[in-house]
């Protein structure tokens, strides 16, 4: 039985869906951050991934699937997936998994940037010849420098930007660094490098990881009018960051994204003192964990969708903002992709 089943009581979850969620959402979603992984891209195969506390051997497509079905009735899920950009994970099997198991009809590859160990004829060769229609780096694939000072251009060098650039790719940037959005350094070189490579669009993953109102106050400034520069909502809990965005950013660059495994495990992100933390039903590394069963959970993913909703709501966003949002955005970058991979094979 998987993480979100056991601790999230369908009933419950229904219940949640009929009254807050049915009539919101589209028909169409296209989530733009899903994690899948086979068990062989795992370090060690005893030691499952834990998902929000929740032991996971795997996570395949058809898992994402059939958790979709029971997380959105009478919706039409597409995805755009991708491995998990751990250093000790096995990325090759798993890049090659994710390729698998994408049918370019529901599923869509991404190809994971190790800056270290991948070559730009390899990329190139794996773009062109296998059909992945976007990158992700990870800021932990800069072995040599933490995360809390690494750069933005250590984990996406210029010979991959410029294949980025040239085939239309889209890359979707976890940014680095404890201040997040909000650190200056972060800002100029994203801005910097939408500039440069003006036909690869940049995707900041989390709304550059501002999960707390202050980061995006003090983050979006400038960033909104860079017309390749993209963000997507997963993981965002937070019903004012949300409406911070949707107020100032272009509609069209907005993508949903709900990443998944994580997303359907019970929990929540919340803000406390200009922080923010995960709280969690289970014990898990990134959270703080309800030990006494005070509270009932929902997912993730049902708090990101309330969140969602609120900002719609607050900001006075019509039906068209949200399908945009959920669907049609993503479909134009997928097209977009597309279109520049047709021009290089008649080339
Ligand atoms: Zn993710």
């Amino acid at each position: 039985m998987k993480a979100w089943h056991q601790t999230v009581a369908r009933a419950a979850a229904r219940d949640i869906f009929k009254r807050e969620i049915d009539s919101f959402l589209p028909r169409r979603i296209l989530d733009f951050h899903v994690h899948i992984f086979s068990s062989a891209s795992r370090p060690d195969r005893s030691t499952p991934f834990s998902c929000a506390g929740h032991p996971l051997r795997s996570y395949t497509v058809d898992d994402f699937f059939d958790d979709c079905k029971a997380a959105y009735p009478r919706r039409q899920v597409s995805a755009v997936c991708f491995g998990m950009p751990f250093t000790a994970w096995n990325k090759r099997i798993n890049d090659r998994y994710v390729l698998r198991a994408c049918d370019f009809q529901r599923a869509f590859p991404v190809r994971l940037l190790d800056p270290e160990h991948d070559t730009p004829d390899e990329v190139r060769r794996d773009v062109i010849g296998h059909g992945y229609v976007g990158l992700k780096p990870y800021p932990d694939y800069v072995r040599k420098i933490s995360p809390n000072v690494t750069r933005v251009p250590n984990m996406l060098p210029d010979s991959i930007m410029e294949i980025a650039d040239d085939l239309g790719m889209f890359v979707v940037v976890h940014l680095p660094r404890p201040g997040r959005l909000a650190d200056t350094v972060n800002r100029k070189d994203i801005a910097r490098l939408c500039r440069r490579w003006t036909r690869a669009q940049i995707i900041l993953a989390h709304v550059g990881r501002a999960y707390f109102l202050k980061n995006i106050v003090e983050g979006l400034d400038g960033l909104t009018e860079i017309p390749n520069l993209w963000f997507d909502t997963a993981m965002l809990n937070h019903w004012e960051v949300l409406a911070f965005l949707f107020k100032r950013a272009d509609p069209r660059r907005l993508l949903f994204g709900s990443d998944a495994p994580i997303a359907f495990a019970p929990g929540k992100s919340v803000e406390i003192n200009n922080q923010y933390t995960y709280i969690t039903p289970a014990a898990w590394d990134l959270s703080i964990h309800d030990t006494s069963g005070k509270l009932v959970f929902t997912s993730f993913l049902y708090e990101e969708l309330r969140a969602i909703r609120r900002a719609v709501e607050e900001t006075g966003q019509s039906s068209s903002f949200v399908e945009r949002l959920f669907f049609h955005n993503g479909m134009e970058l997928l097209q977009r992709h597309c279109s520049r991979m047709r021009g290089e094979k008649n080339k």
